[in-house]
């Protein structure tokens, strides 16, 4: 099929040449033909050199670049590249290992497919797509999957409802594409989580939080720890293990019965946890020297550029009620998950914060998203998450 061809203004090749997986709407200068969402279109320069070919999206981000290759992105291309993705993970010790079988299998521009995320549980594939694009090709994706994982793959999820851009009038449904499961109980670097794909948030659990989680059990033996925005507890369920105390908060009602859960799944009835269903800015205003380990993993507090300034004054707002009221020595680790917010714009907040307190502070470990999570060198957005281990004296 003949693809559409779109030109670019002078000098905004730059971007692409330098193999930045987005071409934004202000960098184009002409439509060739009448493309709808979710098509195959070809950028070129306006000296009608060829670019890149991606899927098309009315909207900001007009193009996400597949390749930078005159290729067709058929199914074999896409083979190839989910291919690629699981080898990478098998190749660091992902894939088979009796400790851990939760893992991203594909992970959208940072695996070279801008729109799609994959995600395996412990034989469940959950997929989530971002794309009209990708959507398109969802069942091509589940039989790929089986193709290449075989029988440890069980079931395919496709849990797109809530992201497919909502101007595209496609109504996505959440179903299985392939076998059925129940709920599952994964492990994650030897502890247990219950994860329920289908009322979960994003596809059901954090799993870029691995390697934090695991760091954080190092350093809450005998502590009393309060994990705030607890989700399914998985910060909690690592302190657990030496803690002397452990509070979840959580805002949800439902992320609260599943950090219960999973404390329960690890640790049977243990009186030393407990979860409290309340606001975070709330709790925080009256914990005066009650924890020596705070944990800060607030949900994305910027999604756009445009509300960068309040985000920042959020993340600032809310390491200042921390910083003030930890025991002395404590440790605070806090994140970052907004793609808007960069690793030194977040630095700063928290520097901001805790000049407001005075208190002495130093930065122990600087955090970022573990490898089945990678940051695509030519594209600085998909390094999302970042955080910090700090000590208040
Ligand atoms: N730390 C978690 C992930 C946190 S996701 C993990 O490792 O899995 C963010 C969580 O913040 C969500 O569960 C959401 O319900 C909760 N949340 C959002 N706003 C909140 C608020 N104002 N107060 C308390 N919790 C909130």
């Amino acid at each position: 099929m003949q693809r559409t061809k779109i030109v670019l203004k002078s000098g905004k090749d730059q971007s692409p040449r330098r193999f930045h997986p987005w071409i934004f709407s202000g960098a184009i200068k002409k439509i060739y033909g009448d493309p709808v969402e979710g098509d195959l279109v070809d950028v070129y320069d306006n000296k009608d050199e060829f670019l890149a070919v991606g899927h098309y999206q009315p909207g900001s981000i007009a193009v996400r670049i597949l390749s930078f290759k005159n290729v067709c992105p058929d199914i074999d291309f896409f083979r190839d590249r989910i291919k690629s993705a699981i080898e990478y993970r098998k190749s660091i010790g992902l894939t088979s290992n009796d400790q851990t079988n939760v893992l991203r299998l594909v992970h959208a521009e940072g695996d070279d497919m801008p729109g799609l995320i994959i995600d395996y549980y412990n034989g469940v594939a959950v997929m989530q797509m971002h794309s009209v694009g990708m959507y398109r090709l969802r069942k091509e994706f589940a039989q790929i999957l089986k193709e290449l994982l075989g029988d440890k793959l069980k079931a395919v999820f496709d849990k797109s409802e809530g992201t497919i851009p909502f101007m595209s009038g496609i109504t996505a449904a959440n179903e299985f594409l392939y076998g059925k499961s129940d709920p599952v109980v994964v492990s994650e670097n030897g502890f247990k989580f219950k994860i329920d794909w289908t009322t979960g948030q994003k596809t059901g659990f954090f799993i870029d939080q691995r390697e934090n989680r695991r760091l954080l059990g190092d350093y809450s033996e005998g502590k009393s720890v309060l994990n705030m925005f607890g989700y399914t507890g998985g910060f909690s369920v690592y302190a657990m293990k030496n803690a002397s105390l452990v509070h979840t908060v959580d805002s949800s009602a439902s992320a609260i019965d599943m950090a219960d859960e999973n404390i329960k799944l690890n640790f049977g009835d243990d009186s030393r946890h407990k979860s409290i269903k309340t606001d975070a800015f709330e709790f925080l205003n009256d914990i005066k020297d009650r924890y020596d380990l705070i944990i800060l993993d607030p949900p994305a507090f910027a999604k756009h550029n445009n509300v960068l300034a309040n985000a920042l004054q959020g993340y600032k707002r809310l390491n200042i009620k921390a910083i003030e009221q930890i025991r002395p020595g404590g440790i605070i680790f806090t994140f970052s998950c907004s793609q808007v917010v960069t690793r030194e714009n977040f630095r700063k907040s928290v520097f901001a914060a805790a000049a407001n307190t005075g208190r002495r502070v130093r930065i122990l470990h600087q955090m970022s998203q573990p490898p089945d999570h990678p940051v695509n060198i030519y594209h600085p957005e998909s390094e999302y998450l970042k955080g910090l281990v700090i000590y208040v004296e």
